[in-house]
């Protein structure tokens, strides 16, 4: 949530008022306009010429080292990965391993201390952040719904999407059932206010959220809570089919992620211990095998 609302800050300012005290989304769109507006004065300072592609980038972590202030304990000592453009890649460890500092470095929310991260085989200190955030989707754990309705919640982040990419958002997450069951279609009222969603719906939501911004990489910490078998196949599927088209790093909690995934990265205690398939590592690796065994719940 915190990383999050960090993120939301970033594209909205006043959203922390919207989170918090009900304000109408229409303010935040409206802010949303304005920091638009902003983000076309030529106010970042470094890099080379943004792509205008929405090519799939990979990212590489090389000796990365990593602690949130001076007197903290180091979270990352030394982390070192490869994901290459496009497919899935799995991100897992026991809690407080350090993985959800990964997507904060890879965001930029914080700075790491020493090592190189790369993202498009370009240095991150070299993109601008203006730029660096327009490549990446983030999908938080736990995807919160704001106030407003599923339009607006999907359109959030991406004042510009045409109607076709709304729909064709819709169909890639799955919601065309969600969809076709709420009473206005997209323009019900969803969140605290309107039609609860379900978890999975929620999560669905975010992705498609993060979908419309046309991301190259797209980080996605996966709900911890229990998904049903049609949400979890679901998951499943959308999961597959942006991993087709983009790169995708997930935070998997599930077993069905990670069986899918072109390969995992298995971290612990501030470093990476192995990397491989699912199938592989069950066989080599002892803490991924307990992790299997014990932290996926659902299979
Ligand atoms: P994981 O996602 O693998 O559970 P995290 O990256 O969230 O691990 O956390 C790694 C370590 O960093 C933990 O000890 C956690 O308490 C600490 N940590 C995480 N976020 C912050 C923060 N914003 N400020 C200070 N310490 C943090
Ligand atoms: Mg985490």
């Amino acid at each position: 949530m915190i990383a999050f609302l960090l993120y939301l800050f970033y594209l909205v300012p006043p959203i922390g008022q919207l989170v918090q005290g009900g304000v109408q989304l229409q303010n935040g769109l409206a802010a949303l306009k304005r920091i638009k507006e902003i983000e076309n004065l030529p106010a970042e300072p470094v890099g080379a010429p943004a792509a205008n592609t929405a090519e799939p980038v990979g990212i590489t972590f090389e000796d990365v080292v990593f602690r949130y202030g001076d007197d903290r304990p180091l979270v990352h000592d030394g982390v070192s990965f490869a994901v290459p453009p496009g497919g899935l890649t799995a991100l897992v460890g026991p809690s407080g391993a350090g993985k959800s500092t990964v997507f904060g470095l890879i965001e930029r929310f914080y700075d790491h201390q020493s090592g190189t991260i790369t993202v498009g085989g370009r240095d991150i200190r070299e993109w601008s952040l203006t730029e660096l955030r327009a490549a990446l989707g983030y999908v938080e754990q736990d995807a919160p719904v704001l106030a407003g309705t599923l339009r607006e919640n999907l359109m959030f982040a991406a004042q510009d999407a045409t109607e076709e990419d709304l729909l064709r958002a819709v169909a890639r997450t799955r919601l065309d059932d969600l969809v076709a069951r709420l009473p206005e279609g997209l323009e019900t009222p969803v969140g605290h206010r309107g039609v609860l969603l379900s978890g999975g719906e929620r999560q669905r939501v975010a992705i498609a959220r993060a979908l419309l911004r046309k991301p190259r990489l797209l980080l996605l910490d996966e709900a911890t809570s229990q998904l049903d078998a049609v949400n979890e196949l679901r998951l499943r599927e959308v999961i597959a089919e942006v991993a087709a088209e983009t790169t995708v790093l997930v935070i998997a909690h599930r077993l069905s992620t990670v069986t899918n995934a072109d390969r995992i990265v298995v971290m612990d205690a501030g470093g990476v211990r192995a990397v491989g398939r699912h199938d592989e590592l069950v066989g080599e690796d002892e803490l991924y095998r307990e992790l299997a065994a014990t932290q996926f719940l659902v299979s």
